[in-house]
């Protein structure tokens, strides 16, 4: 299926900065239409063969004639993403975010952020599983308070004893954990956080412009990663309410999680494949908020030339760039 603009035909698109559809082509807003066609092997626009679909691909660009394309069969039924993050910020506001992160550093090659290539950048939807947990968390332990006093030329020690027990009750709304195989799952940790609050239900518009996925694996299979999150996050809420003592002994601790439910949601990113010296380096771009992840390549032909100009001086700042930037 393809959202056509019902003045010019051309490709409708999500506009992240209007937060509504636009045409490209004649600037219109909201004045798209849904084209629905069955065949998912070629464009709705032009009829070409989609090249790049996968088992999961959802939505994607057609090589042929530049339209974005949404596979109908991917966006219904179980396939049907519940919530979608739509995207805030547009490719030209990544392209900024990258020049301003990358512009100034000394060795970034030229052609990093030339038109040609930024130009190449995609925004792709990135599926994820959404979880809710119940988190019941009984404990008790078993604390003491110290005071020292002084009377006189006697020392007191005055030893208090408590039984400390808590129980607490832990709603955990929308752990994120990544459905995509392709994603490294690092890489969408660093990507974090998103503002889950702009969630919306899924509409196929704010999918036009853009790649998508749907989910690479059920939902049963990315549970325990989002258990343990939960787990963890229990333990520190717990430890949290336990303060003061000078010691406390554990005597009972019960940590239990229950899932509530799962939802499948569409996460913004821009990805820009940037291929430097046969290695292709890739940076991602939070579609909310603009946060960069990525390690810049650095052109050493260029640093050499530097160096051979500027002698040891330069070896030395050479050496303390790529740490800086290995450690990014
Ligand atoms: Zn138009
Ligand atoms: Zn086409």
């Amino acid at each position: 299926m393809i959202f056509k603009c019902k003045n010019c035909g051309g490709n409708s698109v999500y506009h992240p900065e209007k937060k509504r559809m636009w045409c490209p082509h004649c600037e219109s807003e909201d004045s798209e239409e849904l084209i629905e066609t069955e065949v998912m092997e070629n464009c709705s626009n032009c009829g070409a063969p989609l090249e790049g679909v996968t088992e999961h691909t959802s939505a994607l660009k057609c090589t042929h004639c530049g339209s974005y394309i949404i596979l109908k069969e991917r966006v219904e039924g179980k396939n049907r993403a519940d919530l979608i993050l739509p995207f805030a910020v547009s490719k030209e506001q990544a392209v900024e975010k990258l020049k301003e992160e990358f512009g100034k550093r000394l060795f970034t090659p030229d052609s990093f952020l030339s038109y040609s290539t930024l130009e190449l950048m995609e925004g792709s939807y990135v599926p994820f599983w959404l979880y809710d947990y119940r988190s019941d968390v009984d404990y008790e332990g078993r604390a003491t308070k110290v005071r020292v006093s002084r009377s006189g030329n006697t020392e007191i020690t005055e030893t208090s004893h408590y039984r400390v027990v808590r129980k607490l009750k832990i709603d955990f709304e929308r752990i994120p954990v990544d459905a995509s195989t392709r994603m490294e799952d690092d890489i969408m940790d660093l990507m974090e956080p998103y503002e889950y609050q702009a969630l919306l239900n899924f509409e196929e518009k704010y999918m036009s412009g853009f790649d998508g996925e749907i989910y690479n694996f059920e939902e049963e299979e990315g549970e325990e990663r989002a258990k343990q999150r939960a787990a963890r996050d229990s333990e520190q809420l717990l430890n949290s309410t336990i303060s003061g003592y000078s010691t406390n002994t554990t005597v009972h601790k019960n940590v239990s999680l229950r899932k509530e439910k799962a939802s499948f949601a569409l996460l913004p990113v821009w990805v820009y494949r940037y291929n430097f010296r046969g290695k292709e380096y890739i940076y991602h771009v939070n579609g909310q908020t603009g946060k960069i992840i990525g390690k810049t390549p650095t052109d050493k032909r260029k640093g050499f030339l530097y160096s051979a100009t500027l002698g040891a001086l330069i070896m030395v700042l050479c050496q303390c760039v790529n740490w800086i930037v290995g450690v990014l």
